[in-house]
């Protein structure tokens, strides 16, 4: 049995019984029978599904957000967002999936009667291990144009937010995706390794680096597509030439929004030591700005953390900082309710620092001083990591000067914690392979066959 705890109070909101060997063995073998049947339907009919599921989100965004809300923790303004945010993204695989379906004659020569023709064909059962921290974004991510090409999914969502996903089932279920085809697989770390265990044709995990590195050593010797979305310790750099006030608030965001939770949220800041003193400030009084509370309240900002263990690594991650010369601006310690932990903010931080080396993912931030530009550059590319980075100047020239040396999937200008679906999302380093969104990211469920067609 899974447990399923509300972050915010800590009391039980659900049982739910989790999958076995034998189920998620029994889930794979239905999977893979009914996908060809799914494949062989003209791309329209999945579409018409996908739009049915998308109005059903739109049907029930509230009873969707109030449950991610419950199960995790998040601020439920936030989970509204969330639900409409994931709206453009589907758009986005429905106007493209047709166009990246058809053939591509890429060479026909009459006198040499010789045609070349790339086809696409679906991978076939995919495995979907989902994370808990935006489920409607980095789930629709992979089985939104998993199922629009064909493919089938077997899809686990996180453990901290199984409900959620057992909702995402329902809706797809009811929208015409036959029940085999995208099937929820419940249950914790055990239940995901024995899904990645299944022979299926690919596996697209979204989650830490410590459990891609476990997948990526399950699908060592098998040869399929192996894509893993991990972690960041994303950094940004804050010019001298800003405009200080409107920076601090982009940025202040960017690191609290999702309580901190979110792959891409500001996790290091760097700033130029001319307006260090005074950036400082506003960060800090744009943080007091954020309202603690309970997440079913429309105002609040900062919710609890969705697993509690992570309170510990916040906890040791201040320790250390302060061990090592930091100093506590606001913030620094869990609060008196469960599971929450105020807003901190660490200045004159540095790289001897797990908090400027490794994922908080949390209420916690680290500031550094920098002299120039070539040591804010430095210094962003000293990670293991590299998801996103980003830059705060009006001049843009010296934004790209700096981004362009970026170790990051996606760099930013004045912007920060933003995904867009045209745009690919993928990472380097510790951040992960492969990507998702934009076209690559339809594409990536796709296997081209190259046909060499000589008429006689
Ligand atoms: P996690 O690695 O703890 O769990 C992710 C999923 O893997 C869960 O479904 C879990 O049950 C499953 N799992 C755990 N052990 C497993 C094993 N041995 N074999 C197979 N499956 C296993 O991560 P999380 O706490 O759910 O998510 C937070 C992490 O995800 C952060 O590091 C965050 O940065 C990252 N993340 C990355 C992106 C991205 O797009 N790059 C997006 C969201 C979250």
């Amino acid at each position: 049995m899974l447990k399923i705890v509300n972050p915010a109070t800590q009391s039980l909101l659900a049982k739910i019984p989790a999958d076995t060997a034998a189920s998620v063995k029994r889930k794979y073998r239905l999977a893979r029978a009914a996908q060809p049947a799914w494949a062989r339907l003209r791309p329209i009919e999945r579409i018409d599904a996908m739009t049915r599921f998308r109005e059903q989100l739109v049907a029930r965004r509230e009873d969707l957000a109030n449950i991610l809300t419950a199960e995790v923790g998040k601020p439920i303004a936030q989970s509204r967002n969330e639900l409409t945010g994931v709206l453009a993204r589907i758009d986005f695989f429905i106007n493209n999936t047709t166009k990246i379906l058809k053939d591509e004659i890429v060479f026909a020569d009459r006198g040499e009667k010789l045609e070349e023709k790339i086809s696409f064909e679906p991978l076939g059962v995919v495995a979907n291990i989902s994370a808990w921290n935006y489920p409607y974004f980095v789930g629709a991510n992979v089985f939104v144009p998993a199922l629009l090409t064909g493919n089938a999914v077997l899809y686990k969502p996180s453990e901290f937010a199984t409900l959620t996903g057992l909702e995402i089932a329902k809706l797809l279920h009811a929208s015409g995706v036959p029940a085999d085809v995208f099937a929820p697989v419940v249950g914790g770390g055990e239940v995901g390794a024995l899904l990645a265990r299944q022979p299926v044709d690919g596996i697209f995990f979204t989650g830490s680096y410590a459990t891609g590195a476990k997948i990526a050593a399950i699908a060592g010797r098998r040869m399929i597509k192996v894509q893993l979305e991990l972690g960041g310790k994303d950094p940004v750099y804050v010019c001298d030439d800003v405009d200080i006030g409107v920076a601090a608030a982009s940025i202040a965001d960017g690191a609290f929004y999702n309580t901190g939770q979110s792959c891409c949220a500001v996790e290091r800041i760097y700033v130029h030591e001319r307006i260090y003193d005074d950036f400082v400030e506003a960060f800090v009084a744009s943080v007091r700005g954020f309202k603690v509370g309970d997440p079913r309240d429309d105002s609040t900002y900062i919710g609890p953390l969705t697993r509690k263990a992570q309170l510990a690594v916040l906890k040791r991650q201040v320790a250390d900082a302060r061990k090592n010369g930091a100093r506590l601006v606001a913030g620094g310690k869990p609060l008196a309710r469960k599971g929450y932990f105020e807003p901190t903010v660490l200045i004159d931080a540095n790289h001897r620092m797990e908090l400027m080396r490794e994922e908080s993912f949390g209420p916690v931030i680290g500031i550094q001083k920098v002299s120039d530009d070539a040591e804010a550059l430095r210094l962003m590319n000293d990670t293991e990591y590299g998801l996103t980075a980003g830059v705060y100047t009006p001049d843009r020239g010296r934004a790209e000067k700096i981004l362009a040396q970026v170790n990051s999937g996606s760099v930013y200008w004045n912007c920060c914690d933003r995904v867009s679906p045209r745009l690919p999302w993928s990472g380097t380093g510790h951040s992960g392979v492969g990507l998702t969104l934009s076209t690559y990211g339809i594409q990536t469920f796709l296997r081209p066959k190259a046909w060499h067609l000589r008429a006689v």
